[in-house]
């Protein structure tokens, strides 16, 4: 990958005059590496080009491809963030700044003593304050995290399952909780790779065998939507959607723990629609389930009840001929952009541009999460409560006024209770569930109305 590629993607969201802070990254982080190379034998400089690509390609905006250019430049170069900013403005040096702090942080197993686990928490303190100061910085290192670990095969064994394994447990769940799924799944599958890698190649060759038999189903079925949406004037993309290595492994450990086998290639089979409009979401949906049966279950309305992160789409299961499953999702082309790049989609507005009105709203839970943790004064509550949080499986359950709140899968109506306030936990004495009452310990579900008497 050369500059100039770089510089072609960004012309395409970006205008010229900003391109200027990018150039004179680019040449400063040519100079401070030159020289060095990377355990792979490449010049060094170009892992912070590759990192810059990634973040061209979530049309992050100038001053975070700037940083990217340099993120490695004060801890491999000895350049001080000063010079940085004298060069590339504050703007730029603080984001180089706050990468280059986050990288310093490190992630050891929970296992190792009481000062280590004093360590990882006030490590994931700082982080989440980071995050909260500014995105770009989280972005940065996860893009940095992907090309590292694109480039693992340089390192020793030991190196590359401690690199694959934080990866899989700070670095993946972060992507998803920030809802950037395009890194999300890279991260997932990179790691997955390192660290089991006979069963990364089994299901590899498995989807290789089933290649043909499951194109051809797709086809058929691409065939049928396309005629039946053309026959109503509904203007539709149709496009197969390829299934993930790790969460193909997920889904085979789930069947497994439940006595079924995993040998149906149907369960592979997915589409994803992509139309202009949300009535048209909903035209579709109905399109496909008047042409086959509905799985009892498997339609989601994240149009209406969207994830906290932000994410929307209609999401179905139907039986093709009767006998084999195949998942469809549903989403406007906007809906889309906002599904594969999460929060780093608010910066792809142009200047002028009406700015994405529901940012803070996203974002609101993250500064909700510091608020809440402030509370914690042990280095073990709050890591424990962190890893909840943010790590964990999370459920999303509304107030009877339509607030939403997002507890760790598992929870009960008293977490929710003290998740509302501590003074309403004290006092809870029951609970009605979507009008019903229920028990304390009972199991909350996505979408339930939870009332504390
Ligand atoms: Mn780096």
């Amino acid at each position: 990958m050369s500059f100039s590629e770089l510089i072609l993607k960004a012309k395409e969201y970006l205008p010229p005059e900003k391109l200027a802070v990018v150039e004179e990254a680019y040449n400063f982080a040519l100079k401070a590496h030159e020289g060095q190379v990377r355990k792979s034998g490449e010049p060094y400089v170009e892992h912070p080009l590759q990192v810059a690509l990634t973040l061209v390609e979530l049309q992050l905006d100038a001053s975070t491809l700037a940083a990217a250019l340099l993120h490695d430049v004060p801890e491999n170069c000895g350049i001080s963030v000063s010079e940085v900013e004298a060069l590339v403005g504050a703007e730029v040096a603080k984001l180089v700044d706050g990468a280059t702090k986050m990288g310093r942080l490190s992630w050891q197993a929970p296992d190792k003593g009481a000062v280590a686990r004093q360590q990882q928490a006030e490590n994931l303190r700082k982080m989440l304050v980071a995050m909260a100061e500014d995105l770009r910085v989280v972005f940065i290192k996860l893009a940095d995290r992907l090309h590292n670990m694109r480039t693992l095969d340089a390192l020793s064994l030991e190196r590359r399952r401690g690199i694959a394994q934080e990866t899989l447990e700070i670095y993946a769940p972060l992507a998803h909780r920030l809802g950037i799924w395009e890194l999300k799944w890279q991260l997932e599958d990179l790691s997955f790779r390192y660290l089991e890698p006979r069963k990364y190649r089994q299901i590899v060759s498995l989807i290789a065998a089933r290649r043909a038999q499951r194109e051809s189903f797709i086809t058929q079925v691409i065939q049928i939507l396309r005629t039946e949406f053309e026959r109503l004037g509904l203007k539709a993309e149709v496009s197969g959607r390829p299934k993930h290595i790790y969460s193909i492994y997920r889904k085979m450990e789930k069947y497994s723990s439940q006595g079924k086998q995993f040998d149906d290639i149907h369960d592979l089979l997915a589409l994803r629609v992509l139309v202009s409009t949300v009535p048209d979401c909903y035209s579709v949906v109905g399109v496909i389930h008047s042409l086959w049966r509905p799985i009892p279950e498997a339609f989601d309305d994240f149009i209406a009840n969207p994830k906290p992160n932000g994410y929307q789409a209609l999401h179905t299961a139907v039986m093709y001929l009767g006998t084999v499953p195949l998942e469809v999702q549903i989403r406007t082309r906007e809906m889309h952009h906002i599904a594969e790049y999460g929060l780093a989609a608010h910066w792809r507005y142009k200047e002028g541009e009406p700015k994405d009105m529901h940012f803070e709203e996203r974002i609101a839970w993250l500064r909700q999460l510091i608020e809440w943790h402030r509370e914690f004064t042990g280095a073990e509550d709050f890591l424990e409560s962190v890893k909840t949080d943010i790590f964990i499986d999370q459920v999303f359950v509304y107030t009877p006024k339509g607030e939403i709140k997002d507890l760790p899968k598992g929870a009960t109506p008293l977490d929710f209770a003290y998740r509302v306030h501590t003074e309403l936990g004290h006092r809870c004495i029951g609970a009605k569930v979507n009008g019903k009452l229920v028990p304390l310990n009972y199991e909350l579900k996505n979408g339930d109305i939870v009332e504390i008497m």
